[in-house]
């Protein structure tokens, strides 16, 4: 049930009301006014929720276009590298991928060797200066 407020009191009634259950405003044109206002914004609102609706759709699909353009732009990349490499795209990403893995494991050896030998590191001159 939707409200709208009352020409008289200002307190909120039935859109559908034939008259104010507050303070008992039955003149027609007024709560016809009443009414045309209520609906004016109600459409107005409407119209704002969809227009927000349609910007975000819109952005939306701009980011994904973004998206394809950039993992398009990504292929074009590794075909051309692969290709001056003289490999197949697939062996390209392998590599690339055996290159990733291996960044990971430097770095975790490194944190481990790091915890091993923190009782010599941390003796370090340039250490002892850091972590003062
Ligand atoms: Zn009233």
């Amino acid at each position: 049930m939707a409200l709208m407020k009352c020409p008289d009191c200002r307190r909120e009634i039935s859109t559908s009301a034939e008259e104010c259950k507050w303070c008992g405003c039955s003149d027609q044109v007024r709560l016809d006014r009443s009414r045309e206002i209520f609906n004016d914004q109600l459409q107005r609102t409407t119209n704002d929720l969809m227009n927000q609706i349609k910007q975000e759709q819109k952005q939306k699909i701009e980011e994904e276009n973004k998206e394809k353009e950039i993992k398009k732009q990504k292929a074009q990349e590794e075909r051309k590298k692969a290709k001056e490499l003289g490999i197949s795209v697939e062996e390209y990403r392998k590599r690339e991928q055996g290159k990733a893995n291996l960044g990971c494991v430097v770095i975790i050896a490194c944190i481990v060797l790091i915890s091993i030998y923190w009782d010599t590191i941390s003796q370090l001159p340039i250490v002892k200066s850091l972590i003062d």
